[in-house]
């Protein structure tokens, strides 16, 4: 089977080409940072019209990079949500656009699902195994069964990490985005100079909160700032020292009891924020002590991607999921209330 995946559900435009024996044909992704780099954020209205400008093109430059035409493919897969409404539509929309004309199978894949699927699509690995996925927008940990079946552990009641990052760079006048740039902060920093929290480690369970942590720093930088006027080189790179440890002691922590939980005996992580080398570095330790294999994708199938909804539509159309015509674009879509009701149901 070879599918087309479109994913268009946040800030950046995706499109590709792959087969079920895992190989990827193309994967075209166009990005939106600078487009929103003056606004500190991403804008939703500028997000749809980029999405629809260059939703044609993405997929186009796809299909030529494959050598293939749409007639060539088994099936066309798009991320009907969780996502910005604006965007998830444009690619809904030219998903139908192309099942009807070329009278292929239309799939709507959850982004989440997307994600949660990589590590089957980059390693081949078998169900089950536990997922944890951290980027600008998610924190959850995921018990993965089957390609339609996804329980959460857990996750961040507040704040995504990778947000928090971005947040602490700009508290510190440091570039977007914000998790490299703390990270290479960090380096030269000492992680022990300040006492920053440990959020939720009292707590039971494999629930998160980043946003105390990140309350914590604010106020470090502010009594330094009042005490020698200023930050130096030294006070910047200790925060950003600090601040990394802490997210990845409280992630090593709850990922420690989210496998002790599963008995999983794979640890698969996500997102952009798992290019945190000191992050990956704690999770292959608690993975090891834990007796689970560590798989960390490389960081283009990470991030957001359309390889993942092609793979994801691969393994829903393999599982009999046929959407129509009617298929929903929703932009609130819990990952594990996946099962049954989105066989072409819509809402
Ligand atoms: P989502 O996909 O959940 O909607 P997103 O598109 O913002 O959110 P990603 O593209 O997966 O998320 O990841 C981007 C986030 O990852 C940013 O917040 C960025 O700061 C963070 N990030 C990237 N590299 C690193 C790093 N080395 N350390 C920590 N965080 C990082
Ligand atoms: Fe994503």
């Amino acid at each position: 089977l070879t599918f087309l995946g479109i994913e268009s559900s946040c800030d950046d435009t995706a499109a590709a080409v792959v087969r079920d024996d895992r190989d990827i044909l193309a994967s075209v992704v166009a990005g939106q940072t600078a487009l929103h780099a003056d606004f500190g954020g991403v804008v939703p209205e500028i997000a749809a019209r980029a999405h629809a400008e260059k939703l044609d093109a993405c997929v186009e430059e796809a299909l030529s990079q494959a050598g293939l035409r749409l007639a060539d493919l088994d099936g066309i897969a798009v991320t009907a949500g969780p996502g910005l409404i604006g965007g998830v539509l444009s690619g809904v929309m030219l998903a139908k656009g192309l099942a009807i004309g070329s009278g292929l199978p239309l799939i709507g894949v959850n982004h989440l699902a997307g994600h949660a699927l990589t590590p089957r699509l980059t390693d081949g690995v078998a169900y089950p195994y536990l997922m944890l996925l951290v980027s600008g927008g998610h924190c959850q940990f995921l018990s993965v069964t089957g390609p339609d079946s996804f329980t959460r552990l857990g996750g961040t009641i507040d704040d995504a990490p990778g947000e928090a990052f971005d947040k602490i760079a700009k508290l510190l006048g440091l570039p977007q985005p914000g998790g490299p740039s703390v990270e290479a902060a960090a380096r030269a920093g000492n992680p022990r100079r300040f006492a920053l929290p440990r959020p939720l480690l009292d707590r039971p369970g494999c629930d998160l909160s980043f946003s105390g942590l990140k309350t914590a720093v604010l106020r470090q930088r502010d009594d330094l700032a009042a005490a020698q006027g200023g930050l130096h080189e030294q006070d910047r790179a200790d925060l950003c020292a600090g601040f990394q440890a802490a997210v990845a002691d409280v992630l090593a922590e709850k990922t420690r009891r989210a496998l002790a939980q599963t008995g999983a005996p794979v640890l698969a992580v996500a997102g952009g924020v798992a290019a945190n080398q000191t992050l990956r570095a704690a999770l292959q330790t608690i993975a090891a002590e834990a007796g689970a294999a560590f798989l960390a994708p490389p960081l283009r199938l990470c991030t957001d991607n359309a390889a993942m909804i092609a793979w994801a539509g691969i393994e829903a159309y393999n599982a009999g999921q046929r959407d129509g015509m009617d298929l929903a674009a929703r932009p609130r879509w819990p990952l594990d209330q996946n099962a049954a009701p989105m066989l072409g149901a819509g809402k």
